[in-house]
């Protein structure tokens, strides 16, 4: 404290020197209120008078302290040498007699958690599908080699079900680390592909106008014109969404669709979006159909868009976020092997929906093959959503360190 107090001291004399002009003065008084050393001024050699004398370097009279004290809050201290500097710097001024601000005890600072000020979007892959036939109509959703009663009909794998408890489990890790999450879909209800992608390009443009700084006003209505479009997609139905979808997604899919304008726009204006990722998760299958055979394959894949790759539509859009997006695909394949024991198998370049249709950098995952019997009993092992969340956070950590 001494320290600090004599290094006060040392700025308060060179700034004397610099500043040390009339300020002011009060008429109804001889000397102006912080004018300790009654010269006619108040100048920073006023502050260092004060400095000095908390150290006992000098000693002030009643008169002395009636004019440092220029908080007037009963006592002299630094807060009265520091309203002094301030005005000096015209950071401040020193503040009038009444009423009396006395400089407040600054806060406790709550440590800030590590994903504090982060929002990750989560997808559990899937809208699932109301009623069994339909999802019979699912392809690799479900899968019937073995029997788990906790899933509906007793007979069945559904993916939808299972990427929802480890999303569930990553929203409660993640959130304890500080993050904000969206889920696209948090309960077995179905919610339509296009629905949860409009729903990531709504929270995109809601983070680009909070990281804009005095938005102009056409582009907040930009925001709010196409956040509508975005949310009358939502209440459509089916898995390619109706027909307001099939306007402005490349839904069903064409390996020749142009991109919507409003779709470019909205990718365009949140290129730059910040502290916003997007995680889709699954579980794979190989083989055809909607009972695929059992497969030697297994292990974990990610996936991202990029723009050189012939993996996608280069009629669609040419500004993905590439490299984050890789990063991010990146250590999710990293983390999910190492935390899980999947067999690590790859991060590559796809043009999946759910990372084709916003520009918010994102990956998808997919934790294993549940057509794989080994694959499955792990996917199955009550372990694993704490598993796969740990992955997710310890992934989230790394992309945004
Ligand atoms: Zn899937």
């Amino acid at each position: 404290m001494k320290k600090y107090i004599i290094t006060i001291i040392l700025i308060a004399l060179f700034l004397s020197t610099l500043l040390g002009v009339t300020m002011f003065s009060f008429a109804q008084s001889d000397y102006a209120l912080g004018d300790v050393n009654r010269d006619g001024n108040v100048s920073a050699a006023d502050a260092a008078l004060i400095l000095r004398s908390l150290v006992e370097l000098a000693t002030l009279d009643e008169e002395q302290q009636a004019l440092a004290d220029v908080n007037e809050n009963g006592v002299v201290d630094a807060a009265d040498a520091a309203a002094i500097l301030r005005y000096l710097v015209e950071l401040g001024t020193i503040p009038p007699a009444k009423p009396t601000v006395t400089p407040s005890p600054s806060p406790t600072p709550t440590p800030a958690l590590p994903l504090s000020g982060k929002t990750i979007i989560l997808d559990p892959g899937h809208g699932r599908h109301e009623t069994l036939a339909d999802r019979w109509r699912g392809g690799s959703y479900d899968w019937t080699l073995e029997t788990d009663p906790k899933y509906e009909g007793g007979t069945h794998y559904h993916e939808a079900d299972r990427v929802l408890d480890f999303a569930l489990e990553a929203r409660k890790q993640l959130q304890a680390q500080g993050a904000t999450v969206i889920m696209t879909r948090s309960g077995l209800n179905h919610v339509g592909s296009y629905s949860r992608m409009s729903r990531v390009n709504i929270t995109a443009m809601e983070h680009m106008l909070a990281q804009t700084e005095n938005p102009l006003p056409a582009l907040i209505k930009e925001v709010e014109d196409y956040t509508a479009i975005m949310n009358s997609i939502i209440p459509e139905a089916g898995e390619h969404n109706g027909p307001i979808a099939q306007v402005y997604y490349n839904t069903p899919y064409s390996s020749t669709q142009t991109i919507h304008p409003t779709t470019k726009r909205i990718f365009d204006m949140t290129n730059q979006v910040e502290n916003l990722i997007f995680i889709s998760i699954h579980t794979n299958a190989r083989g055809s159909g909607s009972h695929p055979p059992p497969t030697d394959v297994n292990g974990v894949e990610t996936y991202y868009i990029h723009n050189a790759s012939d993996a996608y539509n280069k009629n669609y859009y040419l500004g993905y976020r590439a490299a984050e997006n890789k990063k991010l695909a990146d250590l999710l394949l990293t983390h999910t092997a190492t935390e899980t024991g999947f067999a690590k198998r790859s991060s590559a370049p796809q043009d999946y929906f759910m990372i084709r249709e916003h520009n918010v950098p994102g990956a998808l995952i997919e934790i294993g093959y549940h057509n794989n019997w080994s694959d499955y009993l792990r996917l199955m092992d009550e372990s694993m959503p704490d598993k796969v969340a740990k992955a997710i956070v310890k992934a989230a950590l790394a992309y945004f360190k």
